[in-house]
């Protein structure tokens, strides 16, 4: 056994309560920790004066002993030693309380470079316990240190006490599975440096290289797994859709098709009815298309030509509303066609299931629509020709794969609102065909995008006032209420795992917290908050309440970043926009706009930041969500199509933590040329040099262990 899969109970002081909390954080081996990768940096190398230190701020002071320290007892056991400090802007007192060893510790004209927080009682400054590092200009100190997610009671300390013995048990057989010709070619770190550096940084430009090597690889061995998965797809067959007349269906559709959707239907078609005979290579392709796009219509189209040609399809949505909606459209659009379509989510009752998994079986429902219930129950098919997975990104590559294994014999069909820019497409979605709705169905309007600031509020409300006046509807987006628990000291100068300053943010608005602030506000408008934690019937509920106009104005988190279909909403305003990635931000505002009604879409941010500005500025600016894709890979890197709410809560975030906090817009396209030439080298990674590649392709394919949202 390799001593990175050790339990974690083998490094010194781990007992059995550290050993629960580490596994609450997903931590069993000590491979485990070392991929625990820390979320930013205390930047301790900024160093402050006296004269410029801020009261109650962590911060690095260099300092001289000016006094010899003095021991006191104070009340009850506790106790102090104390002395005095200086730099050339000013002096302060330091106290160390109950630790009296610290009286040996210091002498006078020692230099130290001290790390705490400022106070200030009646005109004098102290510094309470500070970090003390002693100083020599000769032999700098380290600027970084790493901040983890923790839980109680781990502590950075013992994190970082905790990696230290894991690297050293596990650095000699640390085994690289990146191919050492990659390595090179692309000046990449060795992994026993990367995972050195990233917990513990030399400095800046190590802490670059360490991150960059290990983004690299989540890139470049995602880009292997989907191509290893489109080999085996172009092997497998799938049932063959000999009749394509696509007549019927098309008659039940209320509007003529695009340009763009009839190609799309077009390329459907094709794939469905190649070969001869009973059976056809096996379709695996995805739509592409902005939001209101017409993307539904194009899937319809294909499950109605399974269905015509004697077989079963399903219909599978990232969440319970999206599920709801599609089957509130097309659900009576195929029973006039004469099939029996059924929804299968979380919430449907025991009995309804049995009703349903009957059905499926012995062939007399024809459609189903569902979450992903609908690949973790046990169900079977009596013959399914074709799988449709809607709003691609939120399903992992995991995912895919075990939608494929559930149904060898049929096609597959996803559909993504996410005009993800062309070369991470290829990193993510190598192993599908693609087909692009670039127009929009004709009369679309423009969606109107502002960029504005909290002194913007009091207008905003009137113009929320107004919308709702004129009979509209609103949407009101919060960031994710959640956010991320890590062991930084409140305040602490930051950087990124890249090495980038990371700036304070303005505060957090949660949709639980702001609704009410609304509610007061407005108090006729029966506002209403909806988040991913709240139980399933309440938010089909209150789904239901906003789509029928009752509820007129819906907070949420980006629960409806997705799919949602609400034609009298016409205003969409985002808080705290500066959180959210761009793409995301177009989809948001993607849920307006969808009626006869103009629209309005309101980015509110109080940042400060200059690309943040930018950034929020192209969005008023363009309504292309391709452009807008490129532009944000360039601006910010990968990152935002990585690192979404929607990727972590899939499979694919758990593959991508370094690679969604990389600025580098290269670099997925590096890892997607490598991984290509690679596999012109050799198809299968068969070669004994790979085998460690393979060991841990098999990770990012393990279709066993992935989590869904
Ligand atoms: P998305 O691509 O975001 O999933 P939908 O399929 O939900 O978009 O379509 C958005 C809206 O546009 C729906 O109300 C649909 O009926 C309408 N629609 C789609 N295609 C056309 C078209 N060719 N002409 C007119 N309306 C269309
Ligand atoms: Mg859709």
């Amino acid at each position: 056994m390799a001593n990175t899969d050790l339990p974690i109970a083998t490094l010194k002081g781990i007992g059995k309560v550290k050993e629960a909390a580490f596994e609450k954080l997903g931590i069993r081996t000590l491979g485990d920790l070392l991929y625990h990768f820390p979320t930013r940096y205390e930047n301790r190398g900024v160093v402050t004066t006296l004269a410029e230190g801020q009261i109650g701020t962590p911060q690095s002071y260099i300092l001289t002993i000016a006094t010899e320290p003095k021991f006191a007892r104070l009340r009850g056991s506790l106790n102090v030693v104390k002395f005095r400090a200086f730099d050339d802007s000013g002096s302060v007192e330091i106290a160390y309380f109950n630790q009296p060893y610290m009286r040996e510790k210091f002498h006078v004209g020692e230099v130290y470079r001290f790390y705490g927080k400022l106070t200030e009682k009646l005109g004098r400054f102290s510094l309470g316990s500070p970090i003390a590092e002693k100083y020599d200009e000769g032999a700098p100190l380290p600027e970084l240190y790493a901040v983890y997610r923790l839980a109680s009671p781990l502590n950075k300390n013992i994190l970082r006490e905790c990696t230290k013995q894991a690297l050293a048990l596990c650095k000699s057989e640390l085994c690289d599975a990146l191919p050492g010709a990659v390595r090179e070619r692309y000046s990449l770190a060795t992994l026993t440096y990367a995972l050195e550096n990233i917990h513990n940084p030399e400095d800046l430009t190590a802490l670059d290289r360490a991150a960059r090597r290990l983004a690299f690889d989540e890139l470049f061995e995602t880009a292997l797994a989907v191509r290893l998965m489109r080999q085996k797809q172009t092997r497998a067959y799938a049932a063959r859709m000999a009749d394509t007349d696509l007549s019927a269906f098309l008659s039940t559709v209320p509007f003529a098709l695009t340009g763009a959707q009839s190609r799309a239907v077009g390329d459907i078609v094709r794939d469905m009815s190649a070969g001869e005979g009973d059976d056809a290579p096996r379709m695996s392709r995805i739509l592409v298309g902005d939001v209101g796009c017409g993307k539904t219509v194009c899937a319809a189209a294909a499950i109605y030509l399974t269905l015509h040609n004697g077989m079963q399809a399903l219909l599978m949505a990232p969440t319970e509303i999206l599920a709801s909606q599609h089957y509130a459209d097309l659900a009576p659009q195929f029973a006039s066609l004469g099939y029996n379509v059924a929804k299968l989510t979380g919430s449907t009752t025991a009995a309804e299931k049995r009703r349903i998994k009957a059905g499926l079986a012995d062939g007399s429902l024809h459609l189903v629509i569902g979450t992903h219930a609908l690949i973790e129950e046990d169900i079977v098919f009596a013959d399914l020709g074709l799988a449709v997975c809607d709003e691609q990104h939120r399903f992992g590559i995991a995912q895919r794969a075990a939608l494929l294994e559930k149904s060898p014999r049929a096609h597959m069909l996803v559909m993504t609102a996410t005009p993800i820019p062309r070369t991470l497409s290829l990193v993510l979605y190598g192993d599908l065909q693609i087909s692009r709705i670039d127009e929009m169905p004709p009369g679309r309007q423009k969606v109107g995008t502002f960029f504005v600031n909290e002194n913007y509020r009091a207008r905003l409300n009137g113009f929320i006032q107004k919308q709702i006046d004129e009979g509209g509807q609103v949407y009101v987006v919060c960031p994710a209420v959640e956010p991320v628990e890590d062991d930084a000291d409140e305040g602490a100068p930051t950087v990124s795992a890249f090495g980038e300053t990371l700036s304070n943010q303005p505060p957090l608005k949660s949709a639980v917290a702001f609704s009410e602030e609304l509610a007061a506000h407005f108090p006729d408008a029966n506002v209403a908050y909806i988040h991913g934690k709240l139980r399933p019937a309440e938010k089909n509920d209150i789904m239901s309440r906003f789509v029928a106009g009752a509820i007129k104005i819906l907070v949420s988190t980006t629960v409806i970043e997705v799919g949602i279909n609400v034609p009298n909403a016409s205003l969409m305003i985002v808080e705290n926009a500066e959180r959210f990635g761009l793409s995301q931000l177009h989809q948001l505002r993607g849920r307006v706009g969808r009626g006869t009604r103009q629209s309005y879409c309101i980015l509110v941010s109080d940042t400060e930041g200059e690309t943040a500005k930018q950034r929020l500025k192209l969005m008023t600016k363009t309504n292309d969500g391709f452009v807008i894709a490129e532009e944000d890979l360039r601006m910010r890197g990968p990152g935002d199509f990585l690192g979404t709410e929607g990727a972590r809560q899939s499979g694919e975030g758990a593959n991508f933590r370094m690679a969604a906090l990389c600025s580098d817009p290269t670099l997925p396209e590096a890892a997607g040329e490598a991984a290509e030439e690679l596999l012109t080298e050799d198809p299968t990674l068969s070669a004994p040099a790979f085998a460690a590649l393979r060991a841990r392709l098999a990770r990012v394919m393990d279709t066993s262990e992935t989590t869904m949202n």
